[in-house]
């Protein structure tokens, strides 16, 4: 046989098995997609009693950038007293898992007391408004309240315990040593603002505090919270640890935060660059 045909087989069996192997790939890809990556709901305690619904929606934000900003309930009860029930309730929104536990109000506590409810069909919907995008997750009623029963996290218990390790910036900076002869002795001290011996001259202006003026008194807050637009600086966490955390795209206030020195935050509010740090006495 010719040797250019035998070549040419070949080649045509190659090609083959590559379109086909891409093709397998490409099916198993998927097939881990649909088993492994698919958007979850869990359900979570809630701590707002027999109105509240509190949740954790985890999903694949690389491959689905999407922000999630509304929560839907759909109750079809065919053979119950009410038959349907649809309730919507928006939330901030979030470009990637989150747990929330919402105030739903009195239509859902009643929504869970509907006749029958334990046989109707619950559907619950994860909307992205902006987006144009809906997740549904359907269940029986009584599978719903089972989850609920069953529930031990609250969300923030779920926040905390998948808390990404806030990436912290690295500055790399470069070493240099100079070597200088050292000054020769004197006893001469320069009357700046900043230099604490002369304080009394600059009225407690610069970095010394005059002389006679009060310390100031500290005091308690009673809440402390972020406002969007935090530009994750880091100056709050380097100022007051114990109560500021910085995670990779905003800042969070430590559960169970001490709020008994109010100096601190206060300082650390106004070190905030873009002014996001907010807090009550
Ligand atoms: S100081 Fe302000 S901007 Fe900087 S991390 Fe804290 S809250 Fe965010």
């Amino acid at each position: 046989m010719n040797t250019s045909l035998i070549a040419g087989g070949i080649a045509l069996l190659l090609a083959i098995g590559l379109v086909v192997g891409l093709g397998v790939l490409s099916l198993l890809s998927g097939a881990f997609h649909f088993l492994f990556a698919r958007p979850k709901l869990q359900i979570l305690k809630t701590l707002h009693g027999a109105n509240g619904f509190a949740f954790a929606f985890t999903w694949n934000a690389a491959r689905e950038p999407v922000k999630f900003d509304t929560i839907r309930f759909r109750l079809f009860n065919p053979f119950g007293k009410v038959t349907q029930v649809d309730i919507s309730k928006e939330f901030p929104a979030a470009d990637d898992n989150f747990a929330l536990d919402l105030e739903l109000g009195k239509a859902y506590g009643e929504f869970l007391k509907a006749d029958g409810f334990d046989k109707a069909t619950v559907m619950i919907e994860l909307v992205s408004t902006k987006d144009n995008v809906t997740h549904q997750f359907e269940m029986k009623g009584a599978d719903f309240s089972r989850k609920m029963i069953d529930a031990k996290l609250s969300a923030g218990e779920f926040e905390r315990g998948t808390a990404k390790a806030a990436s912290k910036p690295l500055y790399q900076t470069v070493e240099r040593t100079f070597i200088a002869e050292p000054l020769p002795a004197t006893n001469k001290v320069l009357k700046v603002a900043t230099n604490p011996q002369f304080a009394e001259f600059f009225g407690g202006s610069g970095g010394g505090a005059a002389k006679d003026e009060a310390p100031k008194e500290n005091f308690s807050i009673a809440k402390v919270w972020i406002e969007p637009g935090c530009i994750v600086c880091n100056a709050c966490e380097d100022i007051y640890p114990e109560v500021f955390e910085v995670t990779a795209d905003t800042c969070l206030i430590r559960p169970g935060a001490p709020l008994d020195d109010g100096l601190r935050v206060q300082e650390a509010a106004e070190a905030c660059p873009v002014e996001v740090i907010k807090f009550s006495a």
